[in-house]
């Protein structure tokens, strides 16, 4: 028997832009926000036009010059009043993203302390900012070298972090010396909104920050407006390539995440209960719509079996609801869509050769929502959809590979290459790997290798096209242009004439 939540009556809620620091409702098209708890449709989103994008990037170019007068200790004090307004109400914005997203609370929480880290991180801008001097490059000639703004930036982001990733982008951004446009998905919008309103109550003019709901219209013509810059996208990999290559053909700079297929390796000699709990852990968190969720299993040598059975024995532990309900561990998924093309893949994995170990349809689960349950499917190989394919929900595929050179060669061979993980017990094993492996982010007995806000965010190959990185020092890089000085102050006598190249 099926649970059903009680879906309370909702209103709709219109989610407007804000853009010079102001509320600007829908004029033209909407697009609908549900609560995927309950199925039910909660709000309206704003859904921009390109001549609403036009004007917001004037508002901000406008606002971006008053702002990169502004001294580096007046922003920081906002990046450090931006942190307690943030961390204080850390909750209230958890909730919102659990309302559009359906993530646990708890897990919405986690999202917001890892954006944190980089405001934290952003409250240093002005030693990330520094510049280099060098004296006397020739007698009487010093060079230096500033960071300054790159104008105007867009950032353009995905629904499955609706706060963190945000907050890597556009608090870089802003810290240094930039205005935003911020185009979240349309799917969960809120928490940008929130997001705003925590900006302008740390003291950011208005300007400076300005959030345009929309969709493919919108991004089109940010990609397309000559008075922005630059741009940060964060999605899924047919889009990324969109991105960065329109961006870069109106000469922006342009860093585009993409999507991903993390693989985990486990050797012989792991802990295999360790690796089982991380493989769910990593698998089936937030219903497995994380970029660095662990898709792949790939048991070396003889362990797939005793491993399979240690996963398969957890999963009936994993609470599958309401994420505002204490004690649930995974929501549903984002939308009915992506739910109906999760139950695909499992559906057609039989018939691919795979076998379906654990069966999230079968489970017991709230209807109306947009609720699966884990699953586990074994044999899989390269070829079959399950594998080919990035699913984004909770589903673990288990590939049997023979020795550690054909599990990596596997992993090399994909074309995504976010995250991947090694578990075992042995060192020279381990930094094997991270010598071999052709992926931008690796973990050792760590199954979500997140870099923390000091170091900076990227996959390789389909998963980030450009070759600068998120949030950290990365991001500074990204987000300036370096401007070098070279300076001679000439005493007054004798001619300066020289028609020679200058050398030293
Ligand atoms: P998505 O690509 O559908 O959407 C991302 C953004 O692009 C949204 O703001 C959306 O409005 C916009 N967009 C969608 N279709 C568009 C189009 N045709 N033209 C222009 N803009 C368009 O991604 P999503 O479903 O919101 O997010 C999930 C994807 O993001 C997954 O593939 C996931 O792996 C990826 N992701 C990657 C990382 C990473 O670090 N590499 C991080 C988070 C998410």
């Amino acid at each position: 028997m099926s649970t059903t939540i009680d879906t309370p009556a909702t209103t709709r809620i219109a989610i407007p832009h804000v853009i010079g620091g102001a509320r600007i409702e829908a004029d033209g098209r909407t697009g609908a926000v549900f609560n995927p708890a309950t199925g039910a449709q909660t709000g309206e989103v704003a859904l921009a036009s390109a001549a609403l994008v036009h004007d917001a990037a004037r508002i901000a170019q406008d606002a971006q010059r008053a702002w990169r007068e502004v001294g580096l200790g007046k922003r920081q004090q906002i990046m450090f009043r931006l942190r307690e307004i943030i961390s204080s109400r850390a909750e209230e914005l958890a909730r919102i993203i659990t309302a559009e997203h359906g993530k646990t609370v708890p897990d919405a929480l986690g999202e917001v302390t890892r954006g944190l880290e980089n405001v934290e991180f952003c409250t240093s801008l002005m030693h990330h900012l520094k510049g280099e001097y060098s004296e006397q490059v020739a007698a009487g000639v010093d060079v230096h070298q500033v960071r300054q703004p790159v104008g105007v930036v867009a950032c353009i982001t995905p629904f499955n972090f609706p706060a963190m990733v945000p907050l890597w982008m556009v608090t870089t951004a802003i810290a240094a010396g930039n205005a935003v446009i911020l185009k979240p998905s349309e799917r969960d919008p809120s928490a940008a909104n929130w997001i705003a309103g925590a900006f302008a109550e740390a003291g950011l003019p208005a300007g400076i920050l300005n959030v345009v709901h929309g969709d493919k219209e919108a991004v089109d013509a940010i990609l397309d407006d000559p008075v922005i810059r630059a741009v940060s996208f964060v999605g899924s990999t047919p889009i990324a390539r969109h991105i960065y290559a329109r961006a870069a053909e109106n000469g922006k700079r342009v860093q585009a995440l993409g999507g991903a297929k993390n693989h985990m390796i486990v050797m012989p000699d792991a802990d295999l209960d360790a690796a089982a709990d991380a493989a769910i852990s990593a698998g089936y968190g937030s219903a497995g719509e994380r970029c660095m969720a662990v898709s792949v299993v790939v048991a070396v040598g003889e362990v797939a079996d005793e491993l399979i059975a240690k996963i398969a024995e957890r999963m009936p532990r994993v609470t599958v609801g309401d994420g505002t309900a204490p004690g649930v561990e995974m929501g549903p998924l984002i939308t009915r869509e992506a739910l109906d093309r999760v139950t695909g893949f499992i559906a057609g994995a039989d018939a691919e050769g795979a076998r379906v170990v654990v069966d999230g349809r079968e489970l017991d689960v709230p209807t109306g929502g947009f609720f699966i349950g884990p699953s586990l499917v074994d044999h899989v190989t390269p070829g079959m959809r399950v594998y080919d394919e990035e699913i984004f929900g909770p589903v673990l595929s288990v590939v049997r590979a023979p020795s550690y050179d054909e599990a990596v060669a596997l992993i090399n061979g994909n074309r995504y290459a976010n995250g991947t993980a090694v578990f075992t017990r042995d060192g020279k094993t381990a930094r094997q790997f991270e010598f071999d492996i052709e992926v931008g982010m690796v973990g050792v007995n760590v199954p979500i290798p997140v870099p923390i806000g000091a170091f900076s965010f990227g996959g390789w190959k389909d998963s980030l096209f450009g070759d600068t990185h998120m949030y950290g020092p990365e991001a500074f890089t990204f987000y300036t242009r370096r401007k070098v000085v070279t300076t001679r102050w000439p005493d007054a006598s004798g001619s300066q004439i020289s028609l020679g190249f200058p050398t030293h």
